[in-house]
């Protein structure tokens, strides 16, 4: 890049502030996206270790050169990519690994990714501090004692946040086919289309995105006056995720505001999601008691449908989970369980494992019990990705490790 010779073409400063700033400042390699701008010492100053790279070469003996291009033409925003210097040298050093097409590529999902971001972080922001708002404002209300797990700081395998490329490639059309879905004000057809997408948000990184979307569905579906799908995409698009990601009271409050809409809309079945994720949250909180019934409820509601036999499934989960850890009926329980589980996708696999664990460890089958609580946390740290439960398998695998005896939270 040092080179200026009049053969040579440069991108213009404007050419290069415009690559910079259509993927806000971070690099496009989708394996690095890193921060390529930031703030140096001296106030007024920026730090850059950005670079405009040429897709296409820009001499004749640069790399992935194309002579069918017009000097001008190699000189546009079309033909840059904005790399941070480490990763516009890798490119240059193989070209035949980077082609063109592999770069148009990851310039193409670092733009949509950065529009993503502003189109939806103002409607996400306000609606998350509205919702804690009027969360508090209900606690001061109710006096109820907070029964709150206790948190602990973690980290996340990033690794496994960015390794479904072939569901991101499918994910991306989708979301792409959304946009354009709203854009031309066909309702139906946009909502049917948002359901297939938070079908491939299993990721945490997708789950900012599944947040940025539903918030955008909910204002359509609200002016619709379509209460039966407010209220899902509150359950399924909101509660959801911070369910698993273990914000439990923020998704109390939202699910409140689902069964509002189904009580408007007369959805009496549809309620039963509503009795159902309760019904978890119980379940992580500790309270049996409260879970038991809000299963019990959700049954009720969803009346045959192919839901109940999940939910039937949770509700002897958590009787199972209060057995005697010593009985050998729980042991058998315990793992019929894990096997339909298993077979659903549910995470509720890896919570069984854990408590099957704890049941061999007291049994003293400390061999079976250490390889249920290893599969557990490999489920639920790599491949669920439940934070705050992973700790939990975690502190099993531990304590069994440590030969220590495990204490109840
Ligand atoms: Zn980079």
């Amino acid at each position: 890049m040092k080179e200026n010779k009049s053969m040579r073409d440069n991108f213009t400063k404007k050419t290069l502030d415009i690559l910079a700033k259509r993927v806000g400042g971070l690099c496009s390699n989708p394996n690095c996206k890193s921060s390529t701008t930031g703030p140096r010492s001296e106030t007024t100053k920026i730090v850059n270790i950005g670079e405009g790279a040429h897709i296409t070469g820009a001499t004749s003996k640069g790399k992935r050169f194309d002579k069918s291009l017009s000097r001008e033409q190699r000189k546009s925003p079309d033909n840059g990519i904005w790399l941070c210097g480490s990763c516009a040298k890798l490119i240059d050093n193989d070209p035949t690994r980077y082609t063109d097409g592999i770069l148009k590529q990851w310039k193409q999902h670092a733009e949509d990714a950065a529009l993503r971001k502003v189109e939806g972080s103002t409607v996400s922001h306000a609606n998350m501090i509205d919702n804690k708002i009027s969360y508090k404002k209900r606690r001061q209300e109710s006096n109820s004692p907070e029964i709150v797990g206790k948190t602990t700081s973690i980290s996340l395998p990033l690794s496994a946040w960015t390794r479904f490329h072939e569901i991101d490639i499918k994910y991306d059309a989708l979301f792409k086919k959304l946009s354009l879905l709203m854009r031309n004000g066909e309702y139906e057809q946009a909502i049917d289309c948002y359901w297939k997408i938070l079908y491939f948000t299993g990721t945490r990184e997708r789950w900012d995105d599944r947040t940025i979307l539903s918030n955008k569905l909910l204002a359509l579906s609200r002016k619709e006056k379509d209460y039966k799908t407010t209220g899902l995409i509150l359950a399924k698009g909101q509660a959801w995720p911070l369910i698993y990601t273990g914000d439990y009271d923020l998704a109390e409050v939202i699910l409140e505001d689902a069964l509002k809409c189904f009580k408007k809309d007369n959805e009496y079945s549809k309620a039963g999601i509503y009795y159902e994720y309760m019904a978890d949250i119980f379940d992580q909180k500790g309270r049996l008691d409260l879970a038991l019934v809000c299963y019990k409820e959700a049954r009720k509601r969803y009346n045959k449908d192919i839901d109940e036999e999940l939910v039937e499934l949770k509700r002897k989960f958590v009787i199972t989970k209060y057995e005697d850890k010593k009985s050998g009926s729980r042991i058998v329980a315990l793992e019929f369980l894990i096997e339909k589980f298993s077979k659903i996708k549910n995470y509720k696999e890896a919570l069984a494992e854990i408590e099957l664990s704890k049941s061999l460890y007291m049994l003293k089958d400390n061999d079976e019990a250490l390889n249920r609580a290893q599969h557990a946390y490999h489920l639920l740290n790599d491949k669920i990705i439940m934070p705050r439960n992973a700790i939990k398998a975690k502190e099993v695998l531990c304590t069994i490790m440590e030969g220590k005896q495990i204490v109840e939270a």
